[in-house]
């Protein structure tokens, strides 16, 4: 067959064997930094030159601190790339969490999970709670922080799971599914409870759950207490099993409570209906005398 077809067209930088670029040391270093993929120090290098510069910087202490932007960077990508392959449906954390909201939550066991050690024990999580409650909220929190702490994160609900598990086999890429699904450190099944499963998605789910047992940390969230669960796996036996391995080493988050939706919404009915001209009276507090006055 024909060699490379002749062209009129000049060679990119691009294609040149390594060593024959040609062009000024900016477009040089350019052409080099993007191939050595390093864009911090590339967008840095001359503005941290002429700080470098300015403070008497030497030449060890001004790659230093390049090396330093780019690795900072690097990791902030790497997080950023953690979290899209997550497929969070929202990034929340924990900061915007109200524990006040919602008493029956063990606090200091959530901010303990947060450290993510459980991830190295392979423990799983189990969210137990009425709607509402925050179940998704620390699902989702737990998992923002575990790709911060540098493992590979899974969300998913256990409805769209079983689909996918369905779609897979039908497709005859079930087995891939199934080493993808046991290879991430964490897998967040939301939502268990609210669709009961057929018997074949029923016994998809649990071959998840028993191949990632021990090997991977899960987080369930579920609407309903244990003794439910029956209902949405059909047969008795394999809801002993799955139960059996999933809570060998678990943490058991209880989120039962008020609505936290239902609540906030009252909240702000409550608020319109005080309506603008019957506003509450303001208290101030008059610092030289410590008077409470109303405005
Ligand atoms: P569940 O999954 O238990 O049904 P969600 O986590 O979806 O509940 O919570 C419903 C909404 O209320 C979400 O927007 C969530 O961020 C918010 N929410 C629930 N509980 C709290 C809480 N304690 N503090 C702050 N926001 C909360
Ligand atoms: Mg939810």
């Amino acid at each position: 067959m024909s060699a490379a077809k002749k062209t009129d067209k000049p060679v990119a930088a691009e294609t040149m064997p390594s060593g024959t670029t040609s062009g000024t040391p900016q477009i040089l270093l350019a052409h080099h930094l993007k191939q050595l993929r390093l864009p911090t120090i590339l967008r840095e290098y001359d503005k941290v030159a002429r700080e470098a510069a300015h403070e008497g910087i030497d030449h060890t202490a001004y790659l230093l601190r390049l090396v330093e932007l780019e690795l900072i960077d690097r990791e902030r990508r790497v997080v950023e790339r953690r979290i899209r392959q997550a497929r969070f449906p929202a990034v929340k954390s924990l900061d915007t969490f109200d524990f006040v909201a919602i008493p029956s939550l063990n606090k200091m066991l959530v901010l303990e999970l947060a450290r993510c050690e459980y991830i190295l024990r392979r423990d799983n999580i189990i969210a137990l709670g009425n709607s509402g409650t925050g179940k998704t909220h620390i699902g989702l929190s737990l998992g923002l922080a575990a790709c911060q702490k540098g493992f590979s994160v899974s969300f998913t609900t256990a409805a769209g799971l079983v689909h996918q598990l369905m779609e897979a086999r039908d497709e005859r890429r079930l087995l891939k599914l199934q080493r993808d699904l046991v290879a991430v450190k964490l897998l967040i099944i939301d939502e268990l409870g609210y669709v009961p499963l057929s018997t074949t998605g029923a016994e998809l789910l649990f071959e998840v759950f028993s191949q990632r047992y021990e090997r991977g940390s899960t987080i369930v969230t579920s609407n309903l207490p244990f003794e439910e669960w029956t209902s949405v796996f059909g047969a008795e036996r394999l809801t002993g099993a799955l139960l059996d391995r999933l809570t060998h080493h678990v943490h058991i988050l209880s989120m039962n409570g008020e609505s936290y939706r239902l609540t906030q919404s009252a909240h702000r009915r409550k608020i319109a209906a005080i309506g603008v001209d019957d506003q509450p009276a303001v208290e101030a507090v008059d610092p030289d005398t410590g008077e409470i006055t109303s405005r």
